[in-house]
C-alpha cells in the first residue's frame, strides 16, 4: 500500500487549483479504472481529487440543437438518457456494449475518455512497458499481442484503446470540453486521443492539471441508419477485439454521408474519412460497402498474434454498413 492524500473538491475551481498545488495529483470519478491502476501498482497518485461533488452531472440541450453530457453523467444514465436513446441510438449501443451494468452505474463520461489501455504487459509491473515506464521497451511487440493494434501502432507501442463509447463519440463528430489553468477551451473528439508514435505514455491530448467538464455531442445523430457492433471473446464483461461504429445519411437510396470508425484496432478510435468519402453518392450495396472494407484494412499491419483481426475487421465492416442501411444485398 502506498500513501495518497484525499481532497473532495466541490467545484471546478477548487479542483482545479487543488490538483494544480499538488505533487503528483490526479482526479478521481467513478474510480472503476484509477483504483485498479492503483491496487496493481500501475500508477501511485501522492493525492488524489475526488470530483463527483462538482456539478457537472446534467445532460442538456445545446442552442445549436446537439445535446452536452456532463463529464460526471454516469455511463448508464447517458445510455438511458430519452434524448440520447432517441437522438444518438448509436451512443447508446456503444456504451451499453461495454462493461457490465454495475460498472456503468459508477462509471463516469469523462473517466471513460481516460480509461487507460487493457494491454496484459500494462498491468504487469514484472514486465518492460513504454507506457508504464517510459525507455524500458515494448513487450507486446513479440509477444502475446492478441488484443493489439493493427493501425497506427509505432515501434514503442502497439496498444488499443479499450473503450467502446469514444468509438461512438468519434462516429458523431462529439466535442470535449475542458477546462484547466490556463482556463477552458474545445477538443474535437478526432485530436483528443493520441497515436503512440515516440510518446505511448500519453493517451491524450488534455494539457497538465486540465479537467473534462463536458462532452458535447452535435445535432446530427444519425438516428435512422446506426450500428455499433463488438465482437469479443464473451457475450459481455469483455472488450473489444474489433468494434465498429457506423452512422449513414441515406436520401432516395442514395449514400449522402457515411461514418465508420473501429474500435479494439488503434490506439485511439480509427477513422478513414477518404474510406469513408468512397460511399458519397453510391447505393447502399453490399459490393460498395466491400470496397470500403477493403481500402480501410488495405493500411492494416497485423502481429504474429492478431492477424485474424484484418479479417475480422473487413467482415465486421462490411456487415455494421449492411446492418445500419438495412439492406441485405
Ligand atoms: C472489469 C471491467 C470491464 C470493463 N469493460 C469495459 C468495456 O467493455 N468497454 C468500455 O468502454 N469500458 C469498459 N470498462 C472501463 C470502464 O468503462 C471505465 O473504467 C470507466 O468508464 C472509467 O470511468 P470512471 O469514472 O470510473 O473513471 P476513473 O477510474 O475515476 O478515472 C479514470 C481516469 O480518468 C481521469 N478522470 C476521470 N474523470 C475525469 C475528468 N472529468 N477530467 C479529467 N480526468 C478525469 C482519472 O484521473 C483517471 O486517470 C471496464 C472496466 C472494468 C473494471
Ligand atoms: S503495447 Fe504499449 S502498453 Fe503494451 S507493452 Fe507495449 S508499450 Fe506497453
Amino acid at each position: 500500500m502506498r500513501p495518497f492524500s484525499f481532497t473532495k473538491a466541490g467545484d471546478k475551481a477548487t479542483a482545479i487549483k487543488v490538483i494544480s498545488e499538488a505533487e503528483e495529483g490526479k482526479f478521481i470519478a467513478g474510480g472503476t479504472n484509477l483504483l485498479d491502476l492503483m491496487k496493481f501498482h500501475i500508477m501511485h497518485p501522492a493525492h488524489l481529487i475526488d470530483i463527483t461533488g462538482v456539478a457537472l452531472k446534467n445532460i442538456e440541450a445545446l442552442e445549436d440543437g446537439g445535446l452536452r453530457l456532463g463529464a460526471l453523467v454516469s455511463n448508464a444514465d447517458t445510455a438511458y438518457h430519452a434524448e440520447v436513446e432517441k437522438r444518438y441510438p448509436l451512443l447508446s449501443h456503444a456504451i451499453l456494449a461495454g462493461a457490465s451494468p454495475q460498472l456503468r452505474n459508477k462509471a463516469t463520461d469523462g473517466g471513460n475518455l481516460l480509461q487507460r489501455t487493457r494491454c496484459y504487459y500494462f498491468y504487469d509491473p514484472a514486465t518492460p512497458c513504454n507506457k508504464r515506464e517510459p525507455g524500458t521497451g515494448c513487450s507486446a511487440i513479440n509477444g502475446y499481442n492478441r488484443w493489439h493494434a493493427i493501425f497506427g501502432a509505432s515501434e514503442e507501442c502497439i496498444a488499443t484503446h479499450p473503450s467502446d463509447m469514444c468509438v461512438a463519440l468519434a462516429a458523431l463528430e462529439a466535442k470535449v470540453q475542458v477546462t484547466g489553468p490556463d482556463g477552458d477551451r474545445i477538443i474535437p473528439f478526432e485530436d483528443f486521443h493520441r497515436l503512440p508514435v515516440n510518446t505511448p505514455e500519453k493517451d491524450s491530448n488534455l494539457y497538465e492539471n486540465e479537467m473534462i467538464t463536458a462532452i458535447d455531442l452535435p445535432p446530427k445523430g444519425f438516428s435512422e441508419n446506426f450500428t455499433y457492433i463488438k465482437n469479443r471473446d464473451r457475450a459481455s464483461y469483455s472488450f473489444a477485439l474489433v468494434s465498429v461504429a457506423v452512422g449513414l445519411e441515406i436520401k432516395e437510396g442514395e449514400i449522402k454521408e457515411a461514418r465508420i470508425v473501429l474500435g479494439g484496432v488503434a490506439h485511439k478510435p480509427w477513422r478513414n474519412k477518404e474510406a469513408e468519402a468512397l460511399l458519397e453518392n453510391m447505393k447502399a450495396t453490399k459490393k460498395n460497402f466491400e470496397n470500403v472494407a477493403d481500402a480501410i484494412v488495405s493500411e492494416a499491419k497485423a502481429y504474429e498474434y492478431n492477424q485474424f483481426k484484418v479479417e475480422l475487421a473487413r467482415r465486421s465492416i462490411v456487415r455494421t454498413l449492411m446492418q445500419a442501411a438495412k439492406t441485405e444485398e
